[in-house]
């Protein structure tokens, strides 16, 4: 069957292909580490299960308004004055089925062919896909370790161009764990408004914070960057709700608007359920979300250490999000038995296939002299899968 150009320029998701490879390694019984996962491994908290069993027997099971019901949409708008100090109104929230789609909705209503989109790299996989399958062309910056990742205003500056029409940022990020400070975030914040364009603030890890730094949405720094700023954030990270689907959008009115008319079309209103259990969880206690950070910082500490203890990798201190990101490169043109490793892909496929540990490789999220681990997996099977990396590594040739 002749499939249209828009499907046959897009990549599937290779992140989900690399745990989808550990898990049936899994299933054959292969006890395997997997660093590859992109979602908290604790349960979803009982006070939201609980929410969402009382609303099905509620008969919240119809359709709803396609922006999410307004009991959510103003529980949105609280939390992003309590955490923010941003005031929003419930008509410029946009409740979709997940901050990716969110995403997918914003980068739909904002660009098309001819257009740019600035996109800081390393890069979460799916924004690449969403701006090409939107027509517009990404934009590369390739931002470096030494800076922690984080895009600096004259790299931001050079990229600029009459076409430029969006800048899309995630802080704290994947796969960096890069976080911006309010400072980094003025300064960027005075080339947009220079040059005048949107702003996708990608804000899903924003709880998952370290080192006593703070999460700053861009959106927060002046009202003229607000209204070019599209705040998408979402429950999946935060309250471990990743199957529940609940991500939204804050924008000014004709965006949201326009992402409500695009999402009636498609999807309609996200799950009813998962509506009312996110409304309980954004207003209850946030207790067990604190638990979770606390067990998160932990272990990313554990597997800090670990890391710096195996030579010739450097791994930048990443500030947020449950990721980290070593840089692999000085294993390159070693070999283990006979198979020469030239890149972090070779590397991971030879970690999952002699060491039994799953990693990411770098080149998902365009750069690959690194790859991605997760610590959503518990501190002995951190420590397991780190000695296993490490005798791995000591075996090369
Ligand atoms: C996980 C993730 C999302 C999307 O999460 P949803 O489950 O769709 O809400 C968005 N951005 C980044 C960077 C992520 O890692």
């Amino acid at each position: 069957m002749k499939l249209a150009g828009r499907a046959l320029n897009i990549s599937p998701s290779q992140t989900l292909a690399i745990n989808a490879e550990a898990k049936a390694l899994l299933a054959r019984g292969v006890n395997v580490i997997s660093f590859g996962a992109g979602e908290p491994d604790f349960d979803t908290p009982d006070y939201i299960k609980d929410a969402a069993v009382t609303a099905i027997y509620a008969g919240k099971t119809k359709y709803t308004p396609v922006a999410g019901i307004l009991p959510l949409r103003e529980a949105i708008c609280r939390k992003l004055e309590i955490d923010q100090g941003l005031k929003y109104k419930p008509e410029q929230i946009v409740v979709s089925a997940g901050a990716k789609h969110s995403l997918y909705n914003t980068i739909q209503v904002l660009v098309q062919e001819g257009d740019e989109v600035i996109l800081p790299s390393p890069y979460w996989v799916s924004y690449m896909e969403q701006i090409k399958l939107a027509g517009a062309t990404p934009r590369i910056i390739n931002t470096r370790e030494e800076n922690g990742f984080k895009l600096t205003p004259a790299e931001l500056e050079e990229a600029i161009n009459p076409r430029t029409r969006l800048l899309i940022l995630n802080s704290p990020g994947n796969p960096t764990g890069a976080v911006y400070t309010a400072s980094d975030l003025m300064s960027l914040q005075d080339v947009i408004l220079k040059y005048d364009f949107s702003i996708i603030s990608d804000e899903i890890y924003e709880s998952f914070i370290y080192n006593g730094l703070k999460h700053i949405s861009i959106a927060s720094l002046s009202p003229e960057i607000k209204e070019r700023t599209i705040l998408i954030n979402g429950v999946s990270k935060v309250y471990s709700m990743t199957g529940w689907r609940i991500g939204y959008a804050a924008a000014v009115k004709e965006v949201a608007n326009a992402i409500i008319c695009l999402q009636s079309h498609s999807t309609s209103n996200p799950t009813s359920i998962s509506q009312e259990a996110c409304v309980a969880a954004l207003n209850g206690d946030q207790g067990t979300q604190r638990l979770m950070v606390a067990e998160y910082t932990r272990r990313r500490n554990c597997i800090l250490k670990r890391l710096a203890a195996i030579p010739g990798i450097t791994c930048c201190q990443p500030g947020g999000s449950f990721y980290v990101f070593p840089n692999v490169s000085a294993y390159f043109g070693k070999s283990y038995k006979g198979k020469v490793i030239n890149c972090a892909s070779d590397l991971a496929a030879v970690l999952l296939k002699e060491a039994h540990v799953a990693v990411v490789p770098g080149v998902v999220f365009g750069n690959d002299d690194y790859v991605r681990l997760s610590y959503v997996c518990p501190m002995e099977r951190i420590n397991v899968g780190l000695d296993r990396i490490a005798d791995l590594l000591g075996k090369l040739t």
